[in-house]
């Protein structure tokens, strides 16, 4: 593999320290962090394959993307006045359509979404769906590194589930895929997936050592249903069924009690996918208690949740929503600070999914997943404060470069494995095919 050098940057390096190296450099062999520092420590560019003086631009861990379902793509814009986190908002705009999707739409829309998500600084996702095999084919393809969990949704059709269940253990069996790993993924325990469910998949996932990602306390239904039947939250319900024992992630928690939040605390490697537009835009009057969280010491990572929710993968514009609703919710300026949000983004993403040792950091001996945006156009201006520069004047528009372990995935804003118009083309004729079959009502085998 190509060993390369860039040069000239502001790095963020998101170390244990939260190094800012001014006029900063770093160096990648075979697809690993060499060296860091800044100034006159930088090594003899003539040493590498390849040199890019980056003057003028920002060089950062490559973002994590916590919580999302790639292939609603397919849903953009389609719920419009409802809200995806009621049960009837959901069923109605998106799980009545769904019955018409097939496998043969997964993978266009998936990739159509790997590569929003690199063109605008993510080299790491965490999916959620069913049809997983194609989203992992699909996510393989695009070359981003990515947790992908099978989501079973069953409604109350038992037998669908066990099949759905079978299909998910015969998926977390394969084992990787490159840089594609699968996990479980109840898809709203209790309120979707019955009992019975979720007890084999929390038997199955410990058994095989994988991680689960669920929806956890993200509609009224949630807790409503378990307070009805046991007095107790949807999160209580979980760590009595054994839920907290093996890896969990928990997309959105809204309504987190303090006991609750004590049950993510005590627990060897739980965490939370925060979806600040998604909750925001939902019109949901619980906020995920962010700061709660965080001071019992829970890693809470962000999320765009799927695009139907949210219309965009932005990962910069979601560490500035993150922000503002922090300080709507505790009604103090920023109590997350911008460094932190930028951490929450990175670093406790690829934590959450068990990564933390292979990215989310530029620290010598990780991998090479970096992001390279553009600070010399409109938005970026001097400033002694470059974190808050970045979050609150940022986007993910001024990506210029990306890399995932060491391999060039975006050069000049441009992407490299595929040709973005053609993805699009793929796309759309994938979306009209999709919405033409929902308009006649055909379900899919
Ligand atoms: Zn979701």
């Amino acid at each position: 593999m190509l060993s390369f050098l860039l040069h000239g940057a502001t790095v963020l390096t998101v170390d244990p320290s939260n190094r800012v190296l001014i006029d900063g450099w770093i160096s990648v062999e075979d697809g690993r962090i060499a060296g860091l520092g800044s100034g006159a420590t930088r090594p003899d560019p003539a040493r590498f394959d390849e040199v890019l003086d980056l003057s003028g631009h920002l060089v950062m861990p490559g973002l994590v993307n916590a919580h999302t379902h790639a292939a609603m793509i397919l849903f953009r814009g389609r719920s419009e006045g409802h809200s995806l986190l009621t049960m009837d908002g959901w069923y109605h705009s998106i799980r009545e359509p769904e019955l018409s999707l097939g496998p043969g739409d997964i993978g266009p829309a998936v990739a159509l979404s790997c590569a929003e998500m690199a063109l605008s600084g993510t080299t790491t996702f965490c999916d959620q769906y069913f049809h997983a095999e194609e989203v992992a084919r699909a996510a393989d393809a695009s070359g981003l590194r990515a947790v992908v969990a099978y989501g079973i949704v069953e409604l109350g059709d038992l037998e669908h589930g066990r099949a759905e269940l079978e299909r998910a253990v015969a998926f977390v069996e394969g084992q990787r895929r490159g840089r594609v790993i699968p996990w479980f993924g109840p898809h709203a325990p209790f309120v979707d997936n019955s009992e019975q469910t979720l007890m084999a998949e929390v038997e199955a996932a410990n058994r095989l050592g994988c991680g689960m990602h669920l929806h956890m306390a993200a509609g009224p239904e949630d807790n409503e249903d378990t307070l009805a039947r046991w007095g107790l939250t949807a999160t209580q319900a979980l760590e009595r069924s054994g839920f907290f024992a093996g890896r969990v992630h928990a997309a959105h928690c809204l309504d987190l009690s303090p006991q609750d939040i004590a049950i993510f605390a005590a627990a060897p490697a739980a965490s939370v996918a925060h979806c600040a537009t998604a909750g925001l835009r939902s019109g949901r009057e619980g906020i995920c208690p962010v700061v709660d969280l965080r001071r019992a010491g829970v890693i809470v990572a962000l999320g765009t949740d799927n695009v139907a929710a949210n219309n965009a993968y932005d990962m910069v514009t979601e560490m500035k929503v993150a922000g503002l609703v922090a300080s709507h919710r505790e009604g103090r300026a920023q109590p997350i600070p911008s460094r932190d949000l930028i951490r929450m983004a990175t670093i406790d993403g690829a934590r959450a999914l068990g990564l933390g040792d292979e990215t989310g950091s530029l620290e010598i001996g990780k991998a090479a997943d970096i992001a390279v945006f553009d600070m010399r156009g409109p938005g970026w201006s001097e400033t002694p404060e470059i974190e808050t520069a970045l979050v609150y004047s940022g986007s993910g528009r001024d990506l210029r470069h990306l890399w995932v372990a060491g391999e060039a995935l975006v050069r000049d804003r441009r992407l490299l494995r595929a040709d973005f118009d053609e993805l699009r083309r793929d796309y759309a004729a994938t979306y009209r095919n999709f919405w033409d079959r929902v308009a006649r009502g055909e379900r899919a085998a």
